[in-house]
């Protein structure tokens, strides 16, 4: 047996003796931490109040050693009154008494150790060790404990705190159930604990249902998103004071649960109106807020797709405005702009959402008709007509009209360029033969 730790241990050794007190404490001293001398049971039963009392100092004692008869108090009266105050104490007894009666009481006393007299120091230390180790091992064990207590309190206050400090929304999931929220969380809820989010709603009705972000109306969402590629998992979510904000959502499984996750949202709303702003100028026409030759170009490459394949038929009305130049050297350039906007929503008005209205350039500009046969073309291109031509302008007293061409895809046969460069024919006839008029292609 390891005898170290008797080291830390304080001794409350009782003797009335006193040679023995004196030459037994010296020697234990060598062993244990203290010892503490007593020479009557009422004196040991007074040392041990007065180190009860003050528990929170660094010696209380873990041990009492005592001889059995003694005046003014005997040993077993006194282990039974120390008893009263803890009973947790092991004590130790010296004598020479061997009769039953003295043996019942020591049990009763849960005595711990019994040693002769005359005393051999290393049967009175091995019985030390013995009776104090348990008691020693617990509070060990105790102490261990509260700063193992003490560690992981200061590491959940550690890991709260990173939660905490972090600007993107963070939730932890146990299944399929919030177990902890974030400061920023609760902030954007405008609320201060998880349980009132829990009450109020699941995070699933707090998602915007809309084109282009993440949508669910499943409880089981984060099985949905994680079953999502990266870029798509981006949600737009709604809190209780209606104010709506864009994040990209990234979730992490804990390692040893796999349906534990951590759930994180990074606001990118206004990354997203810049990217939306970009997207609208890479795709739109600056004055008339018409698509732009770029974007009508893309989808027309997408419509030859189709039409080669599904051959649904598939037109293109180009058109100028005819004598523009002089409106601009008669009235200015700023009275143009405003009939260049004025027939960019006369078209818009004329066509239907699924075809691409675009400016091609300048005063031209082209329709996508899908779906469409020449014929159809014909007759949408003159209501086009008949609508610029009847419009009336305060800026200028006269009236502006428009040529157009018109041209049908033929599957299989035609091409990107030779659909435009037909179309562009047409209109090249029209301007040819009047103006004010719509021609169609002739294959
Ligand atoms: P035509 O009937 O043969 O089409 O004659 P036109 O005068 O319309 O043709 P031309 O190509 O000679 O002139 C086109 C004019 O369109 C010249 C240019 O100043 C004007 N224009 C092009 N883009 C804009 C614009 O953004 N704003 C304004 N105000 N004018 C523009
Ligand atoms: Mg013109
Ligand atoms: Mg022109």
């Amino acid at each position: 047996m390891d005898k170290r730790f008797l080291q830390d241990i304080v001794v409350l050794y009782v003797e009335d003796e006193q040679d023995v007190l004196k030459l037994t404490s010296a020697i234990l001293e060598k062993f244990v931490k203290k010892v503490i001398p007593a020479v009557n049971g009422e004196e040991g039963l007074e040392f041990f109040k007065k180190y009860n009392e003050q528990k929170s100092e660094q010696e209380t004692i873990d041990i009492v050693i005592t001889d059995i008869n003694m005046p003014k108090m005997n040993g077993l009266e006194m282990i039974e009154k120390i008893h009263q105050i803890d009973h947790s104490i092991p004590p130790i007894i010296t004598t020479a008494h061997t009769d039953s009666d003295f043996l019942k009481k020591a049990i009763n006393l849960r005595v711990r150790g019994y040693v002769n007299k005359p005393l051999n120091i290393n049967n009175l230390i091995d019985t030390v060790a013995h009776a104090a180790e348990p008691k020693y091992l617990k509070e060990k064990l105790e102490h261990f404990n509260s700063e193992l207590q003490e560690k992981i309190e200061e590491k959940t206050l550690e890991l709260r705190s990173i939660l905490d400090s972090q600007d993107n929304m963070i939730l932890v999931f146990a299944g399929s159930e919030i177990s902890s929220a974030n400061k920023t969380f609760l902030d954007f809820f405008g609320i201060d604990c998880i349980e009132k989010y829990k009450k109020s709603k699941a995070i699933y009705e707090s998602f915007i249902v809309e084109k282009g972000y993440f949508s669910t109306t499943a409880k089981e969402w984060i099985d949905q998103i994680v079953q999502l590629e990266d870029t798509k998992r981006v949600v737009k979510m709604v809190n209780f004071k209606g104010s709506e904000r864009v994040f990209r959502v990234q979730v992490r499984s804990f390692v040893f649960h796999t349906k534990h996750y951590v759930v994180s949202f990074t606001d990118i709303t206004e990354l997203q109106e810049y990217n939306n702003k970009l997207q609208y100028q890479a795709t739109h026409d600056n004055l008339t807020k018409l698509y732009n030759r770029q974007k009508f170009n893309d989808e027309l490459h997408k419509e030859i797709l189709r039409e080669n394949r599904y051959q649904h038929s598939l037109s293109i009305i180009m058109f100028d405005i005819d004598d523009f130049k002089m409106v601009n050297d008669t009235f200015g350039h700023d009275v143009g702009d405003i009939i260049l906007i004025s027939i960019a929503n006369v078209i818009s008005r004329s066509t239907r959402v699924t075809d691409i209205v675009a400016r091609w350039g300048g005063e031209e500009f082209m329709i996508l008709l899908p779906e469409t046969s020449a014929n159809e073309a014909v007759t949408i291109a003159e209501d086009i007509r008949k609508n610029v031509a009847s419009m009336d302008y305060e800026q200028i007293d006269k009236r502006v009209t428009i040529s157009l061409g018109v041209n049908s895809f033929v599957a299989n046969e035609d091409n990107y360029d030779s659909f435009i460069k037909g179309v562009d024919i047409a209109l090249y006839k029209a301007k040819n033969s009047g103006k004010n008029k719509v021609v169609e292609y002739e294959k």
